[in-house]
C-alpha cells in the first residue's frame, strides 16, 4: 500500500464520460482536497452523448437481462476479484481524490467487494429461475423477476467507490443497463471502477459512465424518456428535486430509491460506561472527518454524568490528529471542498453565538493548504435547534434530566430524519423500549454508530433520510426489478 500511495503521488488520472467503452474528453480539473493539487480531469457530458448512451443501453438491455442471474453473477464476482487484485491502487486513488484516510480507503474497497459478491448471490438466488407460486389445479403459476430497463445511478463523493459500486452492481445484477453518474468531486475513482467492470465482462453497451455536475447534466440525464428507475444517494434536497423531475417527465412511472442525510443522535444515560462512550463518540462523530451519512451529530447526555463525560471527551479530542490522509497517524483528513469548508465555518460562527464551545481545535495545528476543518464540540440547548445536517467533524451536545427522556425521544423523531441512532445504557429493557419508539433505520446499542456490514447490518433510513430499501440488505435488489407472472 505504501508503494501504491507513493507511486500515485504526482500522477493524474482521467475521469470523463465513458460511453460504449470509449472515453470522452476530460477538461475540468479534479483536485486533491488535502493539498489543492490537480489529480486528474473530468467533464460535463454533453446532452448528445447522454442520448447516445441511453440509446445504446436500451438497445442491449434485453440481452443482458436474458442471460439470467447466474451468468450476471459470475461477471459480478469477477468484478470483486479485480477490485481485490487492485486494492492498493484503488485505496491510493480514494485517498488522493476524496481525501479519505488509508484505513477508510481499505474499508471502502472491502465494502465495494462485499456489495459485488452479495448482489451476485442475490442475482443467482432470485433472478435465475422463476418462483413457483400456488395456482389453480392443473395450471402452472410462476413469478419471474427481470430488469426494468435503463437505470440511472447517482452517487455522492463521501464513499466514492463503495456507494458508486453498490448502486451500479445492484442495478446490473437485477438485469438493468446502467447510466452511472458519480459526484463531480470524485469521477476518477468511478472511471477506474467502470474500467475494471468492463474488464470483468460487463458489456460496454450496458454500463456507461456519465460525468458532470448535477446542475449541468441532471436535466438531460433525468428527463430522458428511457429512464426506467433512479438510485440516488446524496442530500435530501436533491432527492426531492429529482423526485419532482421524475414525476413531471414523459415516459413510464419510475421508482426512485433514495438514501439521503441524517440528524443522528446518541442518548447516553447515567448507567453508561464513560470510557466506552468516549471511544464510541469519537469514532461516531469524527471518523472520516464526520463525512459519513451515519455520523453522530447530537450527543444527548444525562445531566448527572455530563461534566465528567464531557471532560473525558475533551481530553480525547485533544489527541485527534488532523492532517495528510495518506499518513497512518492521521485520524481526520480534509473535508471534501471549499464549499463544505465554508458551510462548516459558517456553522461554527453561528454556534459561537447560539451554543457554548466545549472543544475547539487548535487552529495553529491546521495544515496550511487543503480544505481542513478541525473537530469541534459545542453544547446547545435543544436538539431541534439544528435545522439541517451539518456534514463534518462537528459534534453538538445536549444535556437532559432523567425525567426528560420521553421528550428527548419525541424531539429526535421531530427532526424528521431517520437514519442512525445510538444508545448507551445498561438499564434492563431500556434499549428494547426505545428501539420501538425511535424512527431510525439503523440503531446501535452500547457501541459506536459506525459500520454497515453488507448482508449483516444493511444501511438506510426513513423519512427525510430516504426511501429504503436498505443497501446491502435482502430486499434491495427487488426494487430494481419488474415482476411478471405466467399462469
Ligand atoms: P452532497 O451535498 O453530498 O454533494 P448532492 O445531493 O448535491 O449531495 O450530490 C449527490 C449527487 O447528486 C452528486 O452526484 C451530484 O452531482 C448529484 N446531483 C446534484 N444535483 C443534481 C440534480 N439536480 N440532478 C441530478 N443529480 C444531481
Amino acid at each position: 500500500l505504501k508503494q501504491a500511495v507513493e507511486a500515485s503521488a504526482g500522477k493524474t488520472w482521467t475521469g470523463g464520460p465513458i460511453v460504449d467503452g470509449i472515453a470522452g474528453k476530460a477538461d475540468l480539473a479534479v483536485v486533491n482536497p488535502a493539498t489543492g493539487e490537480v489529480v486528474g480531469h473530468t467533464a460535463n457530458t454533453d446532452a448528445a452523448l447522454i442520448d447516445q448512451a441511453f440509446t445504446s443501453a436500451a438497445e442491449h438491455q434485453r440481452a443482458w437481462n436474458r442471460i439470467g442471474g447466474e451468468a450476471r453473477a459470475n461477471i459480478l464476482d469477477k468484478v470483486a476479484d479485480l477490485y481485490e487484485q487492485h486494492i492498493d491502487e484503488l485505496v491510493a486513488m480514494i485517498c488522493r481524490e476524496a481525501g479519505r484516510t488509508l484505513n477508510d480507503g481499505i474499508s471502502e474497497v472491502r465494502e465495494a467487494v462485499d456489495f459485488c459478491r452479495y448482489y451476485a448471490n442475490g442475482a443467482r438466488q432470485h433472478f435465475s429461475k422463476p418462483t413457483v407460486l400456488p395456482g389453480p389445479t392443473g395450471e402452472s403459476n410462476e413469478l419471474s423477476l427481470c430488469g426494468r430497463g435503463v437505470f440511472v445511478c447517482i452517487s455522492p463523493w463521501n464513499f466514492p467507490l463503495a456507494i458508486f459500486t453498490g448502486q451500479v452492481v445492484a442495478a446490473l445484477a437485477a438485469g438493468n443497463a446502467v447510466m452511472a453518474k458519480p459526484a463531480e468531486q470524485t469521477p476518477l475513482i468511478a472511471a477506474r471502477a467502470v474500467q475494471l467492470m468492463h474488464e470483468a465482462g460487463i458489456p460496454k453497451k450496458i454500463l456507461h459512465l456519465i460525468t458532470g455536475t448535477g446542475a449541468a447534466i441532471g436535466k438531460p440525464l433525468l428527463d430522458h424518456p428511457r429512464v426506467a428507475g433512479v438510485a440516488f444517494t446524496g442530500s435530501t434536497e436533491t432527492a426531492k428535486h429529482i423526485n419532482m423531475q421524475l414525476a413531471a417527465k414523459d415516459g413510464p412511472i419510475v421508482p426512485l430509491i433514495a438514501e439521503t442525510g441524517g440528524q443522528n443522535v446518541m442518548i447516553v444515560d447515567s448507567t453508561a460506561l464513560p470510557e466506552q462512550v468516549v471511544d464510541d463518540v469519537i469514532n461516531s462523530a469524527f471518523l472520516s472527518a464526520g463525512q459519513r451519512c451515519s455520523a453522530l451529530r447530537i450527543l444527548c447526555v444525562q445531566d448527572v454524568i455530563a461534566d465528567n463525560l464531557l471532560n473525558m471527551l475533551k481530553g480525547a479530542c485533544e489527541e485527534l490528529v488532523l492532517g495528510d490522509p495518506s499518513k497512518l497517524e492521521t485520524d481526520i483528513g480534509p473535508v471534501i471542498d471549499e464549499k463544505a469548508l465554508g458551510m462548516l465555518e459558517r456553522h461554527r460562527e453561528l454556534m459561537n453565538v447560539e451554543g457554548k464551545t466545549l472543544f475547539a481545535f487548535d487552529e495553529s495545528k491546521r495544515p496550511q493548504s487543503g480544505t481542513f476543518f478541525g473537530p469541534q464540540v459545542v453544547e446547545i440547548k435543544d436538539i431541534n435547534l439544528l435545522k439541517r445536517e451539518v456534514f463534518g467533524p462537528f459534534l453538538h451536545v445536549v444535556r437532559f434530566k432523567a425525567e426528560e427522556l420521553e421528550e428527548v425521544i419525541r424531539r429526535i423523531n421531530a427532526t424528521g430524519y431517520g437514519l442512525t441512532f445510538g444508545l448507551h445504557s445498561r438499564i434492563e429493557g431500556r434499549a428494547g423500549a426505545i428501539f420501538k419508539r425511535i424512527d431510525a433505520g439503523n440503531c446501535y446499542i452500547n457501541r459506536d454508530m459506525v459500520g454497515a456490514v453488507v448482508g449483516v447490518n444493511p444501511f438506510g433510513g426513513m423519512g427525510l433520510s430516504g426511501t429504503g430499501p436498505k443497501a446491502g440488505g435482502p430486499h434491495y435488489l427487488f426494487r430494481f426489478a419488474n415482476e411478471k407472472t405466467k399462469t
